[in-house]
């Protein structure tokens, strides 16, 4: 049984310590070294691996000095070897990377990056989206297409409705006031005031799950006919109706 500790750091961004029974941890997208640091020494964990994402500094941010402190190895893209600092150990679409007995898939989702990676742990039905899947939003286009991002999202769609979504920046509030802008109803105003309750509390949003998504985030719905409908886009393929969103979301 994996525990997990969410780490807010740097404005918006989360950083995932998680451990066994032996305190044994990996750390996911760990922007900054300080407040991943005290988290491990807070709570006497001996950290082994560091699993990023993708290759934006606010996610390997204290790739180098965790390294420094802890002999840790770095985890990654294999497609990203260039990009992300400190790298040893990379991986492609498909593979199976084990912490001790917990395996993850390793899942490629290129859209915001190239070289963007999901880590998903089966057994534990726990997945690490970075900036591709946010709760209730997905993350902007830097290198790739919308056909790319809408590919990516699928992907993930297909992972069981109780694996928990774990994604790398506190944007739940505001992308839920994106889609009250598009579509507003019921579902999506009662989450806007469990959301703000949250905000004031200073309590992270995270984890969401696979089936709240499908729900909710109109992203990941853009192949749903009664939705084109709604947009006036009847006619438009799955990508279309995505780019559409993304574009009204970049505007918001
Ligand atoms: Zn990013
Ligand atoms: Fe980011």
């Amino acid at each position: 049984m994996l525990k997990i500790i969410i780490v807010p750091c740097l404005n918006d961004n989360y950083a995932y310590v998680c451990y066994d029974e032996s305190n044994d941890a990996f750390v996911v997208d760990p922007s900054e070294f300080k407040p991943v640091n005290k988290c491990l020494k807070d709570n006497n964990l001996n950290l082994k691996f560091v699993l990023n994402t993708h290759h934006h500094f606010d996610h390997v941010g204290g790739n180098a000095e965790l390294k420094q402190e802890y002999s840790c190895k770095i985890v990654g893209s294999k497609l990203d070897e260039e990009r992300i600092p400190e790298i040893d150990i990379s991986l492609r679409e498909g593979e199976l990377w084990n912490f001790k007995e917990n395996p993850a898939q390793v899942i490629e989702i290129p859209g915001h990056t190239t070289g963007h990676i999901a880590f998903y742990f089966m057994d534990e039905k726990i997945v690490f989206t970075g900036d591709t899947l946010f709760a209730l939003g997905c993350g902007r286009l830097f290198e790739g297409t919308p056909e790319m991002m809408w590919n990516s999202l699928k992907k993930l769609k297909n992972l069981p409705d109780d694996t928990k979504v774990y994604c790398g920046h506190e944007y739940t509030l505001s992308n839920a006031k994106f889609l009250q802008s598009v579509i507003s109803n019921d579902l999506i105003n009662k989450k806007i005031e469990e959301l703000k309750k949250l905000e004031l509390d200073k309590t992270p949003s995270i984890p969401s799950t696979i089936k709240e998504e499908k729900e909710l985030n109109l992203f990941f719905q853009s192949d749903n006919s009664d939705l084109k409908i709604q947009l006036n886009m009847k006619d438009k393929t799955d990508e279309e109706t995505f780019a559409y969103l993304r574009n009204l979301k970049d505007n918001f």
